[in-house]
Protein backbone atom coordinates (compact mmCIF):
# COMPACT_ATOMS: atom_id res chain seq x y z
CA UNK A 1 0.00 0.00 0.00
CA UNK A 2 2.87 2.33 -0.65
CA UNK A 3 1.20 5.17 -2.05
CA UNK A 4 2.21 7.49 0.18
CA UNK A 5 5.28 8.23 1.88
CA UNK A 6 4.47 6.86 5.81
CA UNK A 7 7.33 6.20 8.51
CA UNK A 8 7.29 2.68 9.04
CA UNK A 9 6.76 3.26 12.63
CA UNK A 10 3.30 5.20 12.07
CA UNK A 11 2.41 2.26 10.37
CA UNK A 12 2.83 0.26 12.73
CA UNK A 13 1.33 2.48 15.07
CA UNK A 14 -1.82 2.36 12.95
CA UNK A 15 -2.15 -1.37 12.74
CA UNK A 16 -1.98 -1.02 16.89
CA UNK A 17 -4.18 1.87 17.19
CA UNK A 18 -6.56 0.44 14.82
CA UNK A 19 -6.57 -2.64 17.41
CA UNK A 20 -7.17 -0.13 20.46
CA UNK A 21 -10.12 1.22 18.66
CA UNK A 22 -11.94 -1.64 17.57
CA UNK A 23 -14.50 -1.63 20.33
CA UNK A 24 -15.35 2.27 19.39
CA UNK A 25 -16.23 1.64 16.21
CA UNK A 26 -18.58 -1.55 17.23
CA UNK A 27 -20.21 1.61 19.22
CA UNK A 28 -20.30 4.04 16.37
CA UNK A 29 -21.34 1.12 14.12
CA UNK A 30 -24.41 0.81 16.60
CA UNK A 31 -25.39 4.25 16.50
CA UNK A 32 -25.16 4.13 12.79
CA UNK A 33 -27.16 1.35 12.17
CA UNK A 34 -29.95 2.30 14.21
CA UNK A 35 -29.84 6.31 12.75
CA UNK A 36 -29.74 4.75 9.49
CA UNK A 37 -33.14 2.76 10.11
CA UNK A 38 -34.85 5.77 11.80
CA UNK A 39 -33.87 7.36 8.10
CA UNK A 40 -34.37 5.43 5.45
CA UNK A 41 -38.08 4.29 7.60
CA UNK A 42 -38.78 8.14 7.12
CA UNK A 43 -38.30 8.13 3.50
CA UNK A 44 -39.92 4.67 2.97
CA UNK A 45 -42.99 6.73 5.44
CA UNK A 46 -43.20 9.23 3.15
CA UNK A 47 -43.14 7.53 -0.08
CA UNK A 48 -40.23 8.86 -1.47
CA UNK A 49 -40.67 9.07 -5.46
CA UNK A 50 -38.84 10.50 -8.38
CA UNK A 51 -41.47 13.23 -8.43
CA UNK A 52 -39.93 14.26 -5.62
CA UNK A 53 -36.51 14.68 -6.85
CA UNK A 54 -37.59 17.01 -9.68
CA UNK A 55 -37.02 20.43 -10.23
CA UNK A 56 -38.97 23.62 -9.15
CA UNK A 57 -38.50 27.58 -10.05
CA UNK A 58 -39.74 30.71 -9.65
CA UNK A 59 -41.73 30.41 -6.67
CA UNK A 60 -41.36 27.02 -6.06
CA UNK A 61 -45.63 27.13 -5.38
CA UNK A 62 -46.26 23.33 -4.56
CA UNK A 63 -42.80 21.78 -4.86
CA UNK A 64 -43.66 18.27 -3.67
CA UNK A 65 -40.01 17.58 -3.55
CA UNK A 66 -39.67 20.35 -0.89
CA UNK A 67 -42.27 19.76 1.01
CA UNK A 68 -42.05 15.63 1.63
CA UNK A 69 -38.25 16.66 2.18
CA UNK A 70 -39.53 18.85 5.25
CA UNK A 71 -41.52 16.41 6.82
CA UNK A 72 -38.55 13.54 6.73
CA UNK A 73 -36.40 15.66 7.73
CA UNK A 74 -38.74 16.64 11.00
CA UNK A 75 -39.23 12.89 11.38
CA UNK A 76 -35.19 12.54 11.69
CA UNK A 77 -35.33 14.85 14.16
CA UNK A 78 -37.80 14.03 16.39
CA UNK A 79 -39.77 17.00 15.98
CA UNK A 80 -43.40 17.86 14.42
CA UNK A 81 -42.06 20.16 11.50
CA UNK A 82 -39.02 21.31 9.91
CA UNK A 83 -37.89 23.69 7.00
CA UNK A 84 -34.54 22.15 5.43
CA UNK A 85 -33.27 24.40 2.02
CA UNK A 86 -30.69 25.27 0.08
CA UNK A 87 -31.48 28.87 0.47
CA UNK A 88 -30.02 28.93 3.91
CA UNK A 89 -26.89 30.38 3.12
CA UNK A 90 -24.51 28.76 6.27
CA UNK A 91 -25.34 27.81 9.46
CA UNK A 92 -25.10 31.39 10.67
CA UNK A 93 -28.00 32.15 8.21
CA UNK A 94 -29.86 29.29 9.50
CA UNK A 95 -29.53 30.52 13.21
CA UNK A 96 -30.09 34.04 12.59
CA UNK A 97 -33.54 33.27 11.25
CA UNK A 98 -34.63 30.63 13.72
CA UNK A 99 -33.52 33.27 16.44
CA UNK A 100 -35.09 36.44 14.51
CA UNK A 101 -37.98 34.29 13.77
CA UNK A 102 -39.02 33.50 17.88
CA UNK A 103 -37.57 37.10 19.44
CA UNK A 104 -39.31 40.34 19.47
CA UNK A 105 -38.03 43.65 20.48
CA UNK A 106 -38.30 43.99 23.88
CA UNK A 107 -37.47 40.16 24.57
CA UNK A 108 -34.47 38.32 26.44
CA UNK A 109 -32.61 35.25 25.38
CA UNK A 110 -30.52 33.46 27.89
CA UNK A 111 -27.44 31.59 26.64
CA UNK A 112 -27.22 28.32 28.96
CA UNK A 113 -23.69 27.50 27.63
CA UNK A 114 -21.37 30.49 27.74
CA UNK A 115 -20.02 32.86 24.92
CA UNK A 116 -21.69 31.20 21.74
CA UNK A 117 -19.60 30.39 18.50
CA UNK A 118 -17.42 33.23 17.08
CA UNK A 119 -19.88 33.73 14.22
CA UNK A 120 -23.46 33.91 16.22
CA UNK A 121 -21.50 36.46 18.75
CA UNK A 122 -22.38 39.46 15.88
CA UNK A 123 -26.16 37.93 15.59
CA UNK A 124 -27.22 38.56 19.48
CA UNK A 125 -24.85 41.74 19.30
CA UNK A 126 -22.51 40.78 22.50
CA UNK A 127 -19.43 42.77 21.77
CA UNK A 128 -21.23 46.06 20.68
CA UNK A 129 -22.75 47.67 18.11
CA UNK A 130 -23.47 45.05 15.36
CA UNK A 131 -25.66 46.74 12.57
CA UNK A 132 -28.99 44.27 12.07
CA UNK A 133 -27.83 42.42 15.51
CA UNK A 134 -30.78 41.34 17.73
CA UNK A 135 -29.19 43.75 20.15
CA UNK A 136 -30.07 46.78 17.61
CA UNK A 137 -33.61 46.11 17.24
CA UNK A 138 -34.21 45.65 20.97
CA UNK A 139 -33.50 41.95 22.21
CA UNK A 140 -31.34 41.80 25.51
CA UNK A 141 -29.17 39.05 25.42
CA UNK A 142 -27.54 37.48 28.66
CA UNK A 143 -25.45 34.48 29.02
CA UNK A 144 -24.49 31.98 31.89
CA UNK A 145 -20.69 31.07 32.05
CA UNK A 146 -19.73 27.34 32.04
CA UNK A 147 -18.75 25.85 35.02
CA UNK A 148 -14.39 25.25 35.21
CA UNK A 149 -15.44 21.67 34.37
CA UNK A 150 -16.88 22.56 31.21
CA UNK A 151 -20.85 21.69 32.30
CA UNK A 152 -23.60 24.21 32.35
CA UNK A 153 -23.88 25.65 35.57
CA UNK A 154 -27.73 24.67 36.43
CA UNK A 155 -27.88 26.56 39.79
CA UNK A 156 -26.87 29.84 38.23
CA UNK A 157 -29.19 28.92 34.98
CA UNK A 158 -32.11 28.47 37.42
CA UNK A 159 -31.58 30.99 39.28
CA UNK A 160 -31.53 33.40 36.42
CA UNK A 161 -35.05 31.75 34.64
CA UNK A 162 -36.43 32.26 37.99
CA UNK A 163 -35.67 36.15 38.18
CA UNK A 164 -35.84 37.36 34.71
CA UNK A 165 -38.34 36.30 32.22
CA UNK A 166 -36.82 34.99 28.96
CA UNK A 167 -38.34 34.51 25.50
CA UNK A 168 -35.57 32.06 24.60
CA UNK A 169 -32.97 29.85 26.27
CA UNK A 170 -30.16 29.50 24.21
CA UNK A 171 -28.27 25.89 24.32
CA UNK A 172 -25.41 25.29 21.92
CA UNK A 173 -24.56 21.66 21.46
CA UNK A 174 -21.18 21.69 19.90
CA UNK A 175 -17.50 22.85 21.55
CA UNK A 176 -17.14 25.16 18.35
CA UNK A 177 -13.29 26.54 19.41
CA UNK A 178 -13.05 25.82 22.71
CA UNK A 179 -11.63 23.01 24.70
CA UNK A 180 -15.02 22.33 26.18
CA UNK A 181 -16.68 19.19 26.29
CA UNK A 182 -19.43 18.75 23.71
CA UNK A 183 -23.07 18.48 24.96
CA UNK A 184 -24.45 15.21 25.03
CA UNK A 185 -28.25 14.33 24.34
CA UNK A 186 -28.42 13.72 28.19
CA UNK A 187 -27.13 16.98 29.23
CA UNK A 188 -29.46 18.49 26.75
CA UNK A 189 -31.95 16.48 28.55
CA UNK A 190 -30.66 18.11 32.21
CA UNK A 191 -30.70 21.88 30.90
CA UNK A 192 -34.46 21.45 29.41
CA UNK A 193 -35.71 19.83 32.56
CA UNK A 194 -33.89 22.49 34.62
CA UNK A 195 -35.40 25.50 31.98
CA UNK A 196 -38.86 23.49 31.92
CA UNK A 197 -38.98 23.46 36.04
CA UNK A 198 -38.62 27.13 36.32
CA UNK A 199 -39.46 28.43 33.76
CA UNK A 200 -42.48 26.29 31.69
CA UNK A 201 -42.79 28.92 28.85
CA UNK A 202 -39.13 30.11 27.81
CA UNK A 203 -38.72 28.30 24.34
CA UNK A 204 -35.62 26.07 24.48
CA UNK A 205 -33.21 26.94 21.20
CA UNK A 206 -30.48 24.40 20.13
CA UNK A 207 -27.41 24.90 17.98
CA UNK A 208 -27.33 21.66 16.95
CA UNK A 209 -24.21 22.02 14.42
CA UNK A 210 -22.02 19.19 14.20
CA UNK A 211 -24.49 17.08 16.75
CA UNK A 212 -26.82 15.56 14.03
CA UNK A 213 -26.82 11.52 14.48
CA UNK A 214 -23.98 11.73 16.43
CA UNK A 215 -26.39 10.06 19.14
CA UNK A 216 -29.05 7.86 18.59
CA UNK A 217 -31.58 10.96 20.02
CA UNK A 218 -31.99 14.02 19.06
CA UNK A 219 -32.72 17.80 21.30
CA UNK A 220 -35.89 17.80 20.27
CA UNK A 221 -36.23 13.87 21.59
CA UNK A 222 -35.57 14.92 25.34
CA UNK A 223 -37.26 18.71 25.59
CA UNK A 224 -35.82 21.47 23.33
CA UNK A 225 -38.30 23.19 21.39
CA UNK A 226 -36.46 24.02 18.30
CA UNK A 227 -33.18 23.03 16.36
CA UNK A 228 -31.23 24.85 13.52
CA UNK A 229 -27.68 23.52 11.96
CA UNK A 230 -26.19 23.41 8.86
CA UNK A 231 -26.29 21.23 5.37
CA UNK A 232 -23.05 21.37 4.82
CA UNK A 233 -21.38 19.44 8.11
CA UNK A 234 -23.21 16.16 9.20
CA UNK A 235 -27.06 16.53 7.47
CA UNK A 236 -26.41 16.92 4.46
CA UNK A 237 -24.16 13.70 4.33
CA UNK A 238 -20.79 15.46 2.18
CA UNK A 239 -23.94 15.87 -0.50
CA UNK A 240 -25.77 18.97 0.02
CA UNK A 241 -23.67 21.61 -1.57
CA UNK A 242 -24.93 24.28 0.85
CA UNK A 243 -28.33 24.85 3.25
CA UNK A 244 -29.16 25.11 6.05
CA UNK A 245 -32.70 23.19 8.51
CA UNK A 246 -34.61 24.18 11.04
CA UNK A 247 -37.03 21.40 13.24
CA UNK A 248 -38.84 21.45 16.50
CA UNK A 249 -42.49 22.40 17.19
CA UNK A 250 -44.53 23.36 14.61
CA UNK A 251 -46.09 26.86 15.49
CA UNK A 252 -42.36 27.74 16.34
CA UNK A 253 -40.98 26.54 13.06
CA UNK A 254 -44.39 28.75 11.37
CA UNK A 255 -42.14 31.82 13.12
CA UNK A 256 -39.11 30.97 11.70
CA UNK A 257 -40.88 30.35 8.27
CA UNK A 258 -42.53 34.13 8.20
CA UNK A 259 -38.44 35.28 8.69
CA UNK A 260 -37.26 33.35 6.34
CA UNK A 261 -39.24 34.44 3.56
CA UNK A 262 -41.84 37.09 4.09
CA UNK A 263 -44.54 37.64 6.72
CA UNK A 264 -48.02 35.79 5.55
CA UNK A 265 -46.03 33.66 2.76
CA UNK A 266 -43.66 31.75 4.98
CA UNK A 267 -43.21 28.15 3.78
CA UNK A 268 -45.23 28.13 0.90
CA UNK A 269 -41.86 29.27 -1.44
CA UNK A 270 -38.78 28.46 -2.36
CA UNK A 271 -37.88 27.14 -5.65
CA UNK A 272 -35.41 23.98 -5.42
CA UNK A 273 -33.84 24.47 -8.47
CA UNK A 274 -32.76 21.13 -9.16
CA UNK A 275 -30.83 20.67 -5.30
CA UNK A 276 -33.84 18.06 -3.99
CA UNK A 277 -31.90 14.89 -5.22
CA UNK A 278 -28.87 16.25 -3.61
CA UNK A 279 -30.62 17.29 -0.72
CA UNK A 280 -33.00 14.19 -0.26
CA UNK A 281 -28.76 12.01 -0.90
CA UNK A 282 -27.32 13.50 1.41
CA UNK A 283 -29.95 13.00 4.17
CA UNK A 284 -30.58 9.48 3.37
CA UNK A 285 -26.19 9.14 3.75
CA UNK A 286 -26.21 11.19 6.67
CA UNK A 287 -25.91 8.76 9.40
CA UNK A 288 -23.01 6.88 7.66
CA UNK A 289 -20.79 9.58 7.02
CA UNK A 290 -21.36 11.03 10.46
CA UNK A 291 -19.88 7.57 11.48
CA UNK A 292 -16.92 7.94 9.20
CA UNK A 293 -15.73 11.04 10.35
CA UNK A 294 -16.93 9.72 14.03
CA UNK A 295 -14.15 6.73 13.55
CA UNK A 296 -11.68 8.94 11.89
CA UNK A 297 -11.86 11.69 15.20
CA UNK A 298 -11.58 8.58 17.50
CA UNK A 299 -8.62 7.28 15.37
CA UNK A 300 -7.06 10.50 15.45
CA UNK A 301 -7.50 10.63 19.29
CA UNK A 302 -6.25 7.91 19.62
CA UNK A 303 -2.92 8.29 17.37
CA UNK A 304 -1.95 11.57 18.85
CA UNK A 305 -2.34 10.12 22.45
CA UNK A 306 -0.27 7.37 22.04
CA UNK A 307 2.26 10.29 19.92
CA UNK A 308 2.29 11.92 23.18
CA UNK A 309 -0.38 14.92 22.79
CA UNK A 310 -3.39 15.80 24.82
CA UNK A 311 -6.06 15.08 22.67
CA UNK A 312 -10.14 15.82 23.74
CA UNK A 313 -11.83 14.38 23.87
CA UNK A 314 -10.07 10.81 24.65
CA UNK A 315 -11.05 8.18 22.35
CA UNK A 316 -12.97 6.05 24.75
CA UNK A 317 -14.84 9.18 25.60
CA UNK A 318 -18.51 9.60 25.22
CA UNK A 319 -19.01 12.44 22.08
CA UNK A 320 -21.68 14.89 21.58
CA UNK A 321 -20.40 15.84 18.02
CA UNK A 322 -17.73 15.02 15.53
CA UNK A 323 -14.97 17.22 16.52
CA UNK A 324 -11.88 16.42 17.93
CA UNK A 325 -9.43 18.70 19.13
CA UNK A 326 -5.61 18.29 19.20
CA UNK A 327 -3.21 20.28 21.45
CA UNK A 328 -0.01 20.30 19.62
CA UNK A 329 2.25 22.15 21.56
CA UNK A 330 4.02 24.70 19.21
CA UNK A 331 3.55 26.23 16.18
CA UNK A 332 5.40 24.60 13.60
CA UNK A 333 3.28 21.44 15.41
CA UNK A 334 0.30 22.66 14.27
CA UNK A 335 0.66 23.81 11.21
CA UNK A 336 2.90 21.03 9.88
CA UNK A 337 -0.28 18.81 10.97
CA UNK A 338 -2.48 21.27 8.71
CA UNK A 339 -0.08 20.89 5.89
CA UNK A 340 -0.18 17.00 6.25
CA UNK A 341 -3.83 16.97 6.22
CA UNK A 342 -4.31 19.37 3.30
CA UNK A 343 -1.37 16.66 1.77
CA UNK A 344 -4.04 14.07 2.19
CA UNK A 345 -6.97 16.18 0.79
CA UNK A 346 -8.74 14.53 -2.27
CA UNK A 347 -9.10 17.80 -3.65
CA UNK A 348 -6.36 20.87 -3.22
CA UNK A 349 -3.74 18.87 -2.15
CA UNK A 350 -1.16 20.31 -3.50
CA UNK A 351 -1.96 23.58 -1.76
CA UNK A 352 0.76 24.52 1.31
CA UNK A 353 -2.11 26.04 4.45
CA UNK A 354 -0.40 28.96 6.09
CA UNK A 355 -1.67 31.02 8.72
CA UNK A 356 -3.43 34.51 7.98
CA UNK A 357 -5.10 37.01 9.82
CA UNK A 358 -8.73 36.36 9.48
CA UNK A 359 -11.51 38.72 10.38
CA UNK A 360 -13.14 38.68 14.03
CA UNK A 361 -9.80 36.31 15.34
CA UNK A 362 -6.69 38.36 17.20
CA UNK A 363 -4.64 35.49 16.52
CA UNK A 364 -3.72 34.43 12.87
CA UNK A 365 -5.31 31.17 12.00
CA UNK A 366 -4.37 28.23 9.69
CA UNK A 367 -6.72 25.85 8.17
CA UNK A 368 -6.51 22.69 5.93
CA UNK A 369 -9.24 21.89 3.96
CA UNK A 370 -9.56 20.27 0.73
CA UNK A 371 -13.32 19.53 0.30
CA UNK A 372 -15.52 18.99 -2.75
CA UNK A 373 -17.98 21.60 -1.15
CA UNK A 374 -15.96 25.03 -0.33
CA UNK A 375 -16.02 25.25 3.83
CA UNK A 376 -17.68 22.02 3.96
CA UNK A 377 -16.40 20.53 7.38
CA UNK A 378 -18.35 17.05 7.28
CA UNK A 379 -15.27 16.63 4.75
CA UNK A 380 -12.40 16.26 6.50
CA UNK A 381 -10.74 19.31 7.55
CA UNK A 382 -9.02 21.10 10.60
CA UNK A 383 -8.15 24.41 11.87
CA UNK A 384 -6.60 26.13 15.02
CA UNK A 385 -5.53 30.25 15.51
CA UNK A 386 -1.64 29.89 16.14
CA UNK A 387 -1.64 31.09 19.89
CA UNK A 388 -1.51 28.59 23.15
CA UNK A 389 -1.90 25.47 23.31
CA UNK A 390 -1.56 25.64 19.17
CA UNK A 391 -4.43 23.24 19.40
CA UNK A 392 -6.05 21.81 15.88
CA UNK A 393 -9.93 21.11 15.73
CA UNK A 394 -10.29 18.44 13.74
CA UNK A 395 -13.38 16.83 11.92
CA UNK A 396 -14.92 15.29 9.36
CA UNK A 397 -14.08 12.92 6.75
CA UNK A 398 -16.54 11.64 3.95
CA UNK A 399 -15.21 7.56 4.80
CA UNK A 400 -12.81 6.16 7.02
CA UNK A 401 -10.43 4.91 5.15
CA UNK A 402 -9.18 8.43 3.38
CA UNK A 403 -9.63 10.30 6.85
CA UNK A 404 -7.18 7.79 8.67
CA UNK A 405 -4.64 8.76 5.63
CA UNK A 406 -5.35 12.08 6.30
CA UNK A 407 -4.31 11.70 10.03
CA UNK A 408 -1.32 9.43 8.97
CA UNK A 409 0.34 12.28 6.65
CA UNK A 410 -0.71 14.95 9.45
CA UNK A 411 1.73 12.68 11.59
CA UNK A 412 3.97 12.13 8.99
CA UNK A 413 4.28 15.64 8.13
CA UNK A 414 5.22 16.31 12.06
CA UNK A 415 7.40 13.99 11.58
CA UNK A 416 9.60 15.52 8.92
CA UNK A 417 9.38 18.84 10.47
CA UNK A 418 10.57 17.51 13.25
CA UNK A 419 7.73 18.17 15.42
CA UNK A 420 7.14 14.56 16.29
CA UNK A 421 9.45 12.53 18.21
CA UNK A 422 9.06 8.91 17.89
C1 LIG B 1 -20.38 25.65 12.21
C2 LIG B 1 -21.10 26.18 13.38
C3 LIG B 1 -22.05 27.17 13.25
C4 LIG B 1 -22.41 27.79 11.92
O1 LIG B 1 -21.32 28.16 11.20
P1 LIG B 1 -21.37 28.51 9.66
O2 LIG B 1 -19.94 28.59 9.31
O3 LIG B 1 -22.10 29.79 9.54
O4 LIG B 1 -22.09 27.41 8.96
C5 LIG B 1 -22.70 27.59 14.38
N1 LIG B 1 -22.43 27.06 15.58
C6 LIG B 1 -21.52 26.09 15.74
C7 LIG B 1 -21.26 25.54 17.09
C8 LIG B 1 -20.83 25.61 14.65
O5 LIG B 1 -19.94 24.63 14.80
Amino acid sequence: MDFFKIDPRLEERDRAICEKVAPRFAAVDAVTEYNQRKVLSQFIKHKVNAVHLGVSTGYGYDDPGRETLEKIMAGCMGAEDALIRHNFASGTHTLTVALFGLLRPGDKVLCLTGRPYDTITGVFGIDGKVDGSLADFGVEYNQIDLLPNGKPDLNNIRAELSWNKYRVAYIQRSRGYSLRPSLTVDDIRVLCDAVKAVSEDTIIMVDNCYGEFVEKQEPCDVGADLVAGSLIKNPGGGIAPTGGYIAGRHDLVEKCAARMTCPGVGREVGATLGLNRELYMGLFNAPHVVGEALKTAIYAAALFEDLGFAVTPRYDEKRGDIIECITLGTAEGLCAFCRGIQAGAPVDSFVRPEPWEMPGYDDPVIMAAGAFTLGASIELSADGPLRKPYAAWMQGALNFHSGKTGVLLAAQSMLEAGALKI
